[in-house]
């Protein structure tokens, strides 16, 4: 890991790796992410082409470094604690496909995860009973995964969990 990310990162313990676009190109740039709510470091570092860094919602970086393709384009360092992270799954990706508001919740987030899961749940039923394959199909299982961390309190695993539904949203 090159120095930069420790020193723009606050050396904080690293709390997701995530891939946020589809691309096959190498990034040019390390886009540094707003500070943390509390204490030292950028909330998240972001790796990106010079396409994907003029065209990339939701990831409004404090400052652009360069970066002489170090990992591929779309891979974000997490640094945010479990509770920001799954937040920021929810505003980029869950909500808008599963129409679950979190703040509807009061950050019970057992409770959210158990709600999108049977959102799209009831949307593969909905395809099957037509003869359809839902390409959500292939999220039930993890988005199971992070629903049943969330009831046990690992909510850093049912955000790493959702990393993984998040690649899968990208191709629906
Ligand atoms: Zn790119």
């Amino acid at each position: 890991m090159p120095s930069i990310v420790q020193e723009l990162s606050g050396r904080r313990k690293l709390g997701g790796l995530r891939t946020v676009v589809e691309c096959p190109f190498k990034a040019t740039v390390l886009r540094e992410g707003p500070a943390q709510d509390s204490g030292a470091g950028a909330a998240w570092l972001a790796f990106l082409c010079p396409v994907h860094t003029v065209d990339l919602d939701g990831w409004p970086g404090a400052a652009d470094h360069g970066d002489n393709g170090t990992m591929p384009c779309g891979t974000v360092l997490d640094y945010r604690p479990a509770e920001g992270r799954l937040q920021s799954h929810a505003d980029l990706w869950l909500t808008p496909l599963t129409g679950v508001n979190p703040a509807a919740y009061g950050g019970r987030w057992s409770e959210v995860l158990d709600q999108a899961d049977r959102v799209l749940l009831a949307r593969v039923e909905e395809a099957t009973a037509v003869g359809e394959d839902s390409p959500l199909q292939n999220m039930l299982a993890m988005m199971d995964v992070a629903r049943r961390a969330a009831a046990r309190g690992e909510l850093g695993v049912a955000a790493t969990s959702l990393g993984y539904c998040e690649r899968l949203a990208q191709g629906l």
